[in-house]
């Protein structure tokens, strides 16, 4: 785990209410009081019992003695009410006594959280939480019911790995929910091509006149047998689970065959024969739940055939933009169709929505104002499980407050947002609290005025016109240089303020390294010299110091660390002319760099900027071949050292060459070997960037072969294995 614990106790003391003693349920100062629990066996009892116990106790340091004997004593009494819902709670609180009954997984729990809430305390980050002392607890008489509108609410990433912080925030995990291996993509699990596929190649799918190991045919009847008989053998592997996933692989490949061709063309959608086939597990397994994906090419809902009740939809809001709700965005339009056909057929869908920058998951993304209205539009067409793939890693855009915002819609998507909005910041950021609030009014005002889009995969230099124009950013600076100088003298908030400036800082620094010589710049050629910007060199300064204290570890999907992150960008600053005999020289190629990166010009090779961790950045890249560069110095030299760099960044399928070779020459015919480096092994986990030194001893030279073998392919481990592989190169050095 990455977080730093600094509980904040805050020595605030709420001096009695208002309400006269008749009204309410007190629990006065330093008292001892019984407390009755129905069933010590039940997990959920014994830990709100605690929960209580342990809070009342910071709040007004009375004890709570918990019993499960003797219910007429005790003044507070918790038990498990099997028919409210199992999330779900009711409390009586009467003048001598409160009762508290949940559902049968958290309800107590809830409850207990529900009436602390009331008290004033909150969890709102896993290493901050508030908690309010007081002289007394007071609780009016009432009752109070509540229950969640999601059944399944869960937010990924390290956040949610918190169990204390997600009771709180009243989240479920996949684990919980799923049995191993059986969330999605589980035809691969159930039907391993690998067993039967050259036996049993018409189990597989049909894929231009070809049987195809990507995707199974789900109309084939005897495999349906196979996929039954599987899943009995799992689910006694793992009987406490109800919910089973019997869902496409992750490609495109769906079958054809005539039998598959005939369902898609009568139901309208390739989603047709899946559904007929978990229909058929379904009915085979009726105490169990049959979970299966609308996923790309499944995506859109069949005509005829309705999902059993026993059939749960995955439906992915994947390829959405993120700057308008789904329900007025025209871009948006088929996934609002498919959304409402699949509620008209199904009232059990659980939706998968996306709300995070995977690729830049530190840089700003106003998507705020688009969660409540996105959640109400799933809830009104039957979703009542939520996924929230979203910002919960320390560091990430506004990661506590997003967190906070998607728990607490999850549970009740009609809640008053604004004012949670406001409560959270003045309790997570202090006097900051109305500075971050025009930091977040100005990136909304300025997304609507640019009517700027917002896309999951986006790199913050697309909006360098836009959203971060010179003078927002600067505007968007000094609302945070007022912040930090607002909580100066609290170094809890001050903290908080300079993790919440990480993403524009960020934005800031891939702008200017996209612009390398510009005003926006590293560097501004003035006189043609290459002048440093000082102001940007601190702002990496400070951006290193708020990463490094926070423990944040990665600033993006490819799960590249800030210190990786930092490192590659000194190198990248660090402009490599003076003394660099290679510096503007021409560069050739014997198969030549792909042109989707900088255009595939090769004077990117030689301009004096070592490429950063971005492959986007000032990279060339050659794809699935091999290369031959030749440099020409346009005179003789006998430098010594002569290097060039490559990138790694597994993920995006870009991989270390195989192998470097470099050779001089002084007549550009005959060359003379100078060095090879090969790069061994799998590369499953690798530097980001590779460096390759070669020493000529004694030579005169004007050029310089560097021959490259890439690896061509992908390797084994490889979620993409045997897809052909890239090379990024940079910045040919000679000194
Ligand atoms: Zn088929």
């Amino acid at each position: 785990m990455y977080f730093r614990a600094f509980f904040l106790l805050f020595s605030l003391f709420i001096f009695s209410s208002s309400l006269a003693a008749n009204d309410a349920f007190i629990i006065r100062t330093k008292k001892t009081i019984p407390v009755y629990i129905e069933n010590p066996q039940a997990e959920d009892l014994t830990n709100a019992s605690k929960l209580l116990k342990d809070y009342v106790f910071q709040i007004v340091q009375s004890r709570l003695e918990i019993t499960n004997n003797n219910p007429k004593k005790a003044i507070i009494q918790l038990k498990q009410n099997p028919q409210l819902h199992p999330d779900g709670f009711v409390i009586s609180i009467q003048k001598n006594r409160l009762t508290i009954e949940g559902g049968t997984r958290k309800g107590t729990t809830y409850a207990v959280i529900h009436l602390l809430e009331s008290l004033g305390c909150r969890f709102l980050s896993p290493d901050f939480k508030i908690v309010p002392k007081q002289n007394q607890i007071t609780f009016p008489c009432q009752t109070i019911e509540d229950k969640p509108v999601n059944d399944v609410r869960i937010i990924n990433l390290y956040f949610g790995e918190n169990p204390e912080y997600r009771d709180w925030l009243r989240l479920n995990t996949i684990e919980e929910v799923y049995p191993e291996g059986y969330f999605v993509h589980t035809f691969h699990r159930l039907v391993p091509w690998e067993a039967y596929f050259t036996a049993y190649p018409e189990y597989f799918a049909l894929v231009n006149g070809k049987r195809s190991i990507d995707q199974i045919c789900p109309s084939n009847p005897e495999l349906r047998n196979i996929i039954a008989q599987n899943l009995e053998k799992e689910m006694k592997l793992q009987p406490g689970k109800q919910k089973w996933s019997v869902s496409q692989n992750d490609n495109f490949s769906y079958c054809q065959c005539d039998q598959c061709k005939h369902i898609i063309a009568e139901e309208g959608s390739p989603a047709g024969p899946v559904i007929h086939l978990v229909n058929d597990m379904a009915a085979r397994f009726p105490d169990k739940i049959i979970s299966t994906l609308a996923y790309q090419y499944s995506r859109k809902a069949p005509f005829k055939v309705k999902p059993l009740k026993n059939v749960e939809v995955m439906l992915c809001t994947i390829e959405l933009h993120r700057h308008e709700s789904i329900e007025t965005n025209p871009e948006c339009a088929d996934f609002k169709k498919d959304m409402e056909d699949w509620g008209k057929i199904s009232s059990n869908i659980f939706l998968w929505d996306y709300t995070i920058n995977f690729n830049h998951s530190i840089s700003p993304f106003p998507n705020l104002h688009i969660l409540q209205p996105n959640i109400r539009f799933f809830t009104k067409n039957h979703v009542n499980a939520l996924f929230e793939q979203s910002n919960s890693t320390t560091g990430y855009e506004f990661s506590e407050l997003k967190a906070y915002l998607l728990s607490k819609l999850m549970w009740n998507p009609e809640l008053d947002l604004e004012q949670e909005k406001q409560q959270f910041l003045q309790n997570y950021y202090g006097s900051a609290s109305q500075h971050v609030a025009d930091y977040i009014h100005a990136l909304e005002t300025a997304l609507k005025e640019t009517k700027s889009k917002l896309w999951i995969y986006e790199h913050p230099v697309v909006h360098q016109n836009g959203l971060f124009s010179e003078n927002r950013v600067k505007n968007y600076k000094a609302i945070f240089d007022r912040a930090e100088e607002a909580v100066k003298d609290n170094p809890v908030f001050l903290n908080h303020v300079q993790l919440a400036r990480l993403p524009i800082q960020y934005a800031e620094m891939e702008i200017a390294a996209n612009n390398m010589f510009s005003k926006r710049g590293w560097y501004e050629i003035t006189n043609g010299k290459a002048i440093p910007n000082e102001e940007l060199k601190r702002t990496l300064d400070a951006f290193e110091k708020t990463c490094i204290r926070n423990k944040v570890p990665t600033v993006n999907e490819a799960e590249l660390s800030p210190e990786n992150y930092i490192r590659s960008l000194r190198r990248m600053i660090d402009v490599n002319m003076e003394g660099n005999e290679a510096f503007g020289k021409k560069v050739s190629a014997s198969v030549l760099p792909d042109k989707k990166y900088q255009e595939g010009d090769l004077a990117y090779l030689t301009n004096g900027v070592n490429g950063a961790s971005d492959y986007n950045i000032h990279w060339l890249g050659w794809f699935g071949t091999d290369t031959e560069l030749i440099l020409d110095l346009e005179s003789l030299t006998s430098a010594k050292n002569i290097s060039i760099n490559s990138l790694w960044n597994g993920k995006s399928w870009i991989l270390h060459p195989a192998e470097v070779a470099c050779s001089v020459s002084s007549d550009g015919k005959n060359y003379f070997p100078v060095g090879k480096i090969q790069v061994a092994g799998e590369q499953q986990k690798e530097d980001p960037i590779r460096n390759y030194l070669f020493q000529v001893e004694n030579k005169s030279y004007r050029y310089v072969k560097i021959a490259v073998k890439g690896t061509k392919k992908l390797f084994n481990w490889h979620p993409s294995a045997g897809e052909p592989s890239w090379f990024f190169l940079d910045e040919i050095s000679v000194h």
